[in-house]
């Protein structure tokens, strides 16, 4: 791409859910994330805007996700100054240097020009126990990096605690939106970053740009004792899942979980109820979870998106996406709630 001109993949494109972006989602609702226990849910206000049903106790999941990075905490405006003790995670491209060793771990020593040959780039990510911590990009190393491995994010996954894995995903998903905003998506100027705020302002028009997040629903379909599973062709073979699609423009999040399971499968659906969320930072999803209850038609597929759908009683699940899932956590949720004990 020329110099000087806006980088039309940017977090300014409304246009961003090409194919990639949709493989990225379903891929990940057939593999990915963790199931933590069921909570109840108490907040008044829930059971107003999820539907007119109220909200079951058990439609509820304490469920964060594995990419929550939610030990960091955010103080703006930022620091002054970098201190020298600030923790570092070293990002290029979709993945990070670890230090290697018996305890491998993502926080690397500073200053990040050590690491960088070239296009370092600089993104304060929140502190960390008190310490500053910072993403540093790096377009080329500045050397073999000794006694660190790169990988990426998603295969760190089991090998560094998962506290780390939600900062190494957060600081790459930050070095994506600095390469990706670096100059206006109006006007083309170049743009600087807030230190008030995570976002970036042109330096002509004044636009503010901020990480852009894309909202996607994922869906438990209820019929008496069975659930509605389905099959994308991206899947291994013989696994279902629960019904996912990302939240278009000018719908609203209950109207996204209607309109992906009858274009997906034909069936329409009531009750619809907040079970859980969880980010997904590949490049920005958001995951927001459901359970509904099946309230008519007849399964119809489109052969593209699915190409196998049905109901399934507790006795006949097919293969099932991993336990890391949202996807499984909403399966096993249901699971345990209707098992007759
Ligand atoms: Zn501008």
């Amino acid at each position: 791409m020329p110099e000087g001109k806006p980088d039309t993949k940017s977090d300014n494109n409304p246009d961003h859910k090409g194919n990639s972006e949709l493989d990225e989602l379903l891929s990940f609702h057939g593999y990915m994330f963790f199931v933590i226990g069921i909570n109840t849910f108490e907040t008044p206000r829930s059971s107003a805007w999820v539907g007119s049903s109220k909200v079951h106790k058990d439609d509820f999941m304490d469920h964060n996700g594995i990419f929550s990075a939610d030990t960091l905490t955010a103080r703006f405006p930022e620091p002054d100054s970098i201190p020298s003790d600030a923790c570092w995670i070293l990002v290029k491209d979709a993945g990070v240097y670890i230090t290697a060793g018996p305890v491998p771990t993502i926080f690397v020593p500073g200053p990040p020009e050590a690491h960088a040959r070239s296009g370092l780039l600089i993104q304060y990510l929140g502190h960390h126990e008190d310490i500053p911590c910072y993403a540093a990009g790096i377009a080329e190393p500045a050397r073999a990096q000794e006694g660190m491995e790169y990988a990426g994010v998603r295969e760190l996954f089991g090998k560094i605690p998962d506290e780390e894995l939600a900062i190494a995903s957060f600081a790459a998903r930050m070095i994506m939106f600095d390469r990706n905003t670096r100059f206006c998506g109006r006007c083309g100027a170049p743009t600087r970053q807030l230190r008030t705020e995570r976002a970036k302002l042109c330096s002509d028009c004044n636009l503010i740009t901020y990480p852009r997040i894309s909202p996607a629903i994922i869906v438990l379909v209820r019929n008496g004792n069975r659930i509605l599973l389905a099959r994308s062709p991206r899947f291994p073979p013989g696994q279902y899942s629960v019904i996912a699609g990302f939240v278009e423009s000018g719908e609203n999040i209950e109207h996204a979980v209607r309109r992906e399971v009858r274009e997906e499968t034909g069936i329409e659906i009531t009750n619809i109820r907040y079970s859980g969320s969880e980010p997904w930072p590949f490049p920005d999803s958001l995951m927001i979870g459901f359970t509904a209850d099946y309230a008519g038609g007849e399964i119809r597929i489109d052969n593209n998106e699915i190409v196998s759908a049905d109901w399934f009683d507790r006795d006949h699940l097919p293969l099932l996406p991993s336990k890391m899932s949202i996807s499984r956590a909403l399966i096993d949720q249901w699971i345990a709630r209707d098992s007759p004990c």
